[in-house]
């Protein structure tokens, strides 16, 4: 036998067991950005290299170490795309979306980072994200924010997740506060990490948020960003606060929270859970009001966050709360002896059409013990038998198959109301 070709690792399959759960996960996801009144975009999974260089920032993992990048068969050098921010404000820039425009936007689909596989991280994941176009002040980053709120609401893990927030300020504020926070660094030089020490001169924001131990001690002492804000930094961070103070929405600044893209500034946010181990971050975003001109674009503020939805599903099985998901057959078909097969399979569509019944068909024949065991396995509420006797009175046998209920005769007039009393039950 020759040998089986496998998936590339850390992409992973979605297998009809778990595709339930996604769908339902999904579901969830389109309904909360649906009451809020956003709208969906979609782009192309690929995209010109430079745009995710120019939009992530060429000192950041992703563009550093993580990204599918390949040649396009006429040399143009193309990139999976990482995430979903870039190519959103690139559609926004080329179709005219963005400039003197309000625009709230959601997206959901795969992205692509070559990554250690491991759980909760994979180089071919799903992320569902939103994005705010030309909305400057604080309450565009509390809607977003009271949005993912929501969200965990539907997902019913409001009580697993936690918010961090913190504000970076104006992009001048920043740099004041690099110049200083690159001085406290090289006086301690020597106790900083490999990764750190690389990251001081061309990133130095994210020594931050370094998972060193020793590191992060040494942080304790370094200048604080707060110290570093102007006015309007200041009020737009006290007005996010006040306005989630006001919706309910719990919240923990945290003064090292830099997030890894580099076009941030002023509000960034995190949700974290403690039930996924070290890949804790369900959510993360904030406010990106340059990237738009970045890219080419005319000035326009922007506020955004993306989810992982592997880590959401996962967060979701661990707490069991697929459990008690919907098969998704109503009823199974079974048809046994001379001419019976027919009037099965026009039941069937009779059931589907004017029901609105999730019906299966048995197909392939065999007796009654294989067609019940079919019937079972398909997952269906009940079956219904048609034989030679059924055929020539007019009648379906209805069996209960998860509930006690007896297996009854009924009349094809009174089939539907009957399935639907029976499934509605
Ligand atoms: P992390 O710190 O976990 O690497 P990140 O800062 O790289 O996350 P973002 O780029 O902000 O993550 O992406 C937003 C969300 O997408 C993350 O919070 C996480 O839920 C999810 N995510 C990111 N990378 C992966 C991955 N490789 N596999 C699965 N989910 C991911
Ligand atoms: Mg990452």
């Amino acid at each position: 036998m020759s040998k089986q070709i496998q998936a590339i690792r850390g992409m992973n399959d979605c297998l009809p067991q778990d595709t339930v759960k996604w769908q339902w996960v999904e579901a969830a996801l389109r309904d909360t950005v649906g009451s809020f009144g956003y709208q969906e975009i979609r782009t192309p999974i690929v995209e010109m290299t430079g745009l995710f260089k120019r939009a992530i920032g060429e000192v950041t993992d992703i563009v550093e170490k993580e990204m599918y990048t390949f040649e396009d068969r006429n040399g143009d050098s193309l990139t999976l795309r990482p995430e979903g921010t870039a190519s959103t404000v690139r559609a926004g820039n080329q179709h005219g979306l963005l400039y003197n425009q309000e625009q709230r936007l959601w997206y959901m689909g795969p992205m692509f980072r070559h990554e250690r596989p491991q759980k909760g991280r994979y180089r071919q994941f799903h992320q569902f994200g939103v994005e705010v176009y030309g909305l400057g002040s604080a309450d565009a980053d509390a809607e977003v924010l009271m949005m993912s709120a929501q969200l965990w609401k539907r997902l019913g893990i409001e009580d697993q997740v936690r918010l961090e927030i913190n504000t970076l300020g104006s992009s001048d504020e920043r740099a004041a506060y690099r110049d200083a926070l690159v001085a406290f660094l090289e006086q301690h030089k020597a106790q900083l990490d490999e990764d750190s020490q690389r990251r001081m001169y061309s990133n130095p924001l994210r020594v931050l948020d370094s998972k060193d131990q020793g590191v992060q001690a040494l942080l304790a002492d370094a200048p604080a960003l707060m110290d570093y804000l102007g006015e309007e930094s200041k009020q737009h961070f006290s007005v996010l606060c006040e306005l989630l103070d006001a919706a309910g929405i719990e919240y923990r600044v945290n003064p090292r929270l830099v997030r890894g893209l580099d076009y941030y500034n002023h509000t960034v946010f995190e949700w974290i859970t403690e039930s996924l181990g070290s890949q804790g971050t369900v959510l993360a975003g904030g406010r990106y009001d340059g990237l738009v001109g970045q890219l080419g674009g005319k000035d326009t503020p922007a506020v955004g966050f993306a989810s992982g939805i592997e880590r959401l599903v996962l967060l979701l099985d661990t707490l069991g709360k697929f459990d008690a998901l919907p098969s998704g057959v109503d009823c199974y078909v079974c048809a046994m002896g001379q001419g019976t097969l027919s009037s099965a399979m026009a039941l069937s569509q009779q059931l589907r059409s004017e029901a609105g019944l999730k019906v299966m068909t048995h197909c392939g024949g065999g007796n009654f013990k294989k067609q019940m065991k079919r019937a079972d396995k398909s997952g269906a509420l009940v079956a219904l038998i048609i034989g030679e006797d059924e055929l020539q009175q007019g009648v379906v046998t209805v069996k209960p198959l998860r509930t006690e209920g007896e297996q009854a005769q009924v009349s094809r007039d009174e089939l539907a109301a009957t399935l639907l009393n029976l499934i509605k039950a």
